[in-house]
């Protein structure tokens, strides 16, 4: 079993979540986020147990969640994934495994959906197949044909999602209205969601700009039918630092 920790949290926008993270990857991504730092960035709190199945399975009990993440590095490279995820299917959560994409022939995709997984995300982390190569060191042709071939069986129980990086030089504004373009061929159906870069010490890349954050999305959008994003790290930090209250102004006619 490669799974190394478990975060959670009872409060996330009203939903229970869980999130295990496996260890192991057949990448070698410039910026793998995890190598910088394998444990929850935004953990508050932390507690021990007796690292084993049994317990972590114990813990998720207790916890009921609605929703349960499989990710960390890439989960897919455990050879007790397909058991684990037959387990915890038990719990009448809805699984979703996050992967690079890169160990999901058509018999192993059918083999997570018999399990018991009910959505896969795939990380594309550059469509230009050179720029993939230089971030990754491994060619984006199999992630693209994961795409593909889980559209294919994608259904209510079976939901595919594709999540992408804006990089600056990697994965900018333009590569990401590509990929999307690709994805529309195959489903405009298929939602998007775009991951802002999170800068890192010792890693060349910049924070993303937020108006090219926002050029992705409206680009992407011209595509797809859902496209989503996550807020810039920065973002996220200084409304953690200074909470904000949002303002909301209405406009009526005059009583006359
Ligand atoms: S695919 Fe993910 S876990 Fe693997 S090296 Fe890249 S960033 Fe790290």
């Amino acid at each position: 079993m490669n799974i190394y920790h478990i975060s959670y949290t009872e409060k996330f926008v009203g939903e229970r979540m869980a999130m295990l993270s496996f260890k192991g990857c057949n990448f070698d991504c410039i910026g793998c986020i995890r190598e910088k730092n394998e444990y929850d960035i935004y953990a508050e709190e932390r507690r021990y147990i007796d690292w084993n199945f049994e317990n972590i399975l114990k813990e998720l009990e207790e916890l009921n969640p609605h929703r349960i993440y499989l990710g960390g590095y890439e989960p897919t490279l455990d050879p007790d994934l397909i058991r684990i995820i037959a387990n915890i299917s038990k719990l009448d959560a809805h699984i979703v495994l996050m992967t690079n994409g890169s160990k999901i022939d058509e018999r192993y995709a059918i083999e997570l959906k018999e399990a018991g997984v009910n959505e896969v995300i795939v990380g594309v982390k550059a469509f230009d197949r050179k720029k993939h190569l230089c971030y990754t060191k491994r060619s984006n042709e199999v992630v693209l044909n994961t795409i593909k071939n889980l559209a294919a069986m994608e259904d209510a129980y079976f939901r595919l999602q594709v999540e992408t990086i804006l990089l600056p030089g990697i994965n900018d504004p333009a590569d990401i209205e590509e990929l999307a373009t690709f994805i529309s061929q195959i489903n405009p159906a298929i939602s998007l969601f775009i991951e802002p870069w999170i800068p890192m010490e010792g890693v060349k890349f910049k924070e993303p700009e937020k108006e090219d954050l926002i050029d992705a999305v409206s680009r992407a959008m011209k595509h797809l039918y859902v496209v989503s994003y996550h807020p810039l790290y920065s973002e996220i930090k200084e409304i953690r630092e200074t909470p904000r209250k949002v303002k909301f102004i209405e406009i009526l006619p005059h009583i006359r």
